[in-house]
């Protein structure tokens, strides 16, 4: 049965830009790539290849350092630079630059693998691992350190192939053209974690994707397939786990501790292919979509193909936009240079014309309508966060339990006088994390003091 979840928003989907376009290969391979080392949650990776190195597809690059997934070379050819680069994430990272030679030859270790029946829940988070799979979603956190938490932890496994922000499509079509590969995924994710069984938590605006991943599952039963009333922010973790479970994630909370596990379908279809195949996280579908852009599309691009060059493959702009977002215009972050690559969080590339993005208007003045606090799937009250964020007042802001705010825009979407709130609470949440690194510090000299 399904439940519902507290709050959420109806904003457009414009999906039908491409939610109708196939996947397809790159008309033309990235002269250049740009792999960060770091795409994930976590320490950066150590790059593991130098000035004048020939790679190959597939051969690892960057090894982690701590929490992370290693970074795998994603085009085959000449390592012409190991320097910081700008990261889409803001700032500069270090990099690692590789020339395409354009054989896409791939490095010996992808191998098909037999016998992956024999394979033990441990074996299948090793191989997650060495794949360097993070959560295709946006998040970025190593799969395999979710997964291998939830061993012994969870008895709920979910997909989220909700997508439910405006524009995406890339799960979508991932869905329908990869059917196989997603629930494949699923069951392998599942026998890692210890379970029989896992479900897949789609949006009723995919019914096609519903009925065929349905038809794939057959009477094997054990990959549920559940339709989802749309509304933002279906996609959430802890609004899918609700959906799907009836369970609260409380305040601060993990969904471990509601005994759930949730990953991204593309995840699920990395998984697959690590596992089926050997390959590495090295590429994946991408929607480049919006009104700026002359001929939106989904493809499948190499990780780190600068925004810039894929753009250009979807007829460069038409108008100039008004804004380019990593993902979609709730929760996506926007690209200020177009030199920077998509990285393997990367599940769209908007380019919005003024008209599109909505708010243009100036920010007005809070008129206490309580539409946020309507709309703020968290139970949160968005409007005295807001305010108590404008006069600094720290303690007050998160007692209101800004850091559960999980920053999907919804509140912002509703919003009548159109004010910033999501980016008020992100300045909180930064502002809060400092000073208690502040007073941990002072406290540690103290003692050290004591000593
Ligand atoms: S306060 Fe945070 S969680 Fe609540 S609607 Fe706004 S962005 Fe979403
Ligand atoms: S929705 Fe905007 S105007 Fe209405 S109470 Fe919230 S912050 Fe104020």
């Amino acid at each position: 049965m399904l439940h519902q979840f507290f709050g959420g928003v109806h904003p457009a989907e414009h999906k039908d830009l491409t939610e109708h376009k196939a996947t397809a290969p790159l008309a033309e391979a990235p002269a250049q790539v740009v792999i960060p080392m770091s795409m994930h949650v976590g320490a950066p990776c150590k790059p593991v290849v130098a000035v004048g190195d020939e790679v190959k597809v597939g051969q690892l690059i960057g090894e982690t350092a701590g929490l992370g997934a290693p970074i795998h070379a994603s085009v085959s050819g000449k390592v012409v630079a190991v320097e910081p680069r700008i990261h889409g994430g803001g700032g500069m990272m270090m990099s690692v630059v590789i020339e395409n030679d354009f054989q896409d030859t791939p490095d010996p270790s992808i191998q098909r693998r037999a016998n992956v029946e024999a394979l033990t829940g441990a074996e299948i988070i090793e191989i997650v691992k060495n794949a360097g799979i993070t959560g295709m979603g946006g998040a970025g956190f190593p799969t395999h350190v979710k997964l291998s938490g939830a061993v012994g932890k969870v008895d709920t496994l979910i997909l989220n192939g909700a997508e439910c922000e405006p524009y995406i499509t890339s799960d979508h079509r991932l869905m329908l053209e990869r059917g196989d590969a997603v629930i494949g995924g699923a069951r392998l994710m599942a026998k890692a974690v210890g379970l029989k069984e896992a479900t897949i938590g789609i949006e009723l605006n995919k019914p096609d994707a519903i009925e065929h991943l349905k038809t794939l599952v057959g009477s094997a039963g054990d990959v549920h397939i559940e339709g989802l009333k749309t509304r933002y922010p279906q996609g959430a973790e802890k609004q899918l786990i609700q959906m799907c479970t009836g369970r609260q994630v409380p305040p601060g909370k993990l969904p471990a501790d509601v005994k759930c596990c949730v990953c991204n379908v593309a995840t699920a279809a990395a998984v697959y292919d690590a596992v089926m195949e050997g390959k590495p996280l090295t590429q994946r579908g991408v929607t480049l979509t919006g009104g700026a852009l002359a001929e939106p599309m989904n493809v499948m691009a190499p990780v780190g193909t600068p925004v810039s060059h894929l753009i250009k493959l979807a007829g460069g702009f038409k108008t100039d936009p008004d804004r380019v977002l990593y993902g979609g215009p709730m929760m996506g972050n926007p690209i200020f240079n177009l030199d920077v690559p998509m990285m393997k969080s990367t599940n769209c590339i908007l380019c919005m014309t003024t008209e599109e993005a909505a708010d243009q208007d100036p920010a007005q003045t809070c008129i206490r309508c309580g539409k946020c606090v309507e709309a703020c799937p968290m139970h949160l009250t968005p409007l005295f966060m807001r305010m108590n964020t404008n006069k600094r007042r720290w303690s007050e802001v998160e007692a209101l339990r800004v850091m559960d705010c999980i920053e999907c825009g919804s509140c912002n979407y509703i919003c009548p006088a159109r004010l910033p709130l999501v980016q008020s609470f992100r300045t909180a949440k930064f502002e809060i994390r400092e000073l208690a690194a502040k007073e941990k510090a002072a406290r540690e000299a103290k003692e050290a003091a004591k000593a």
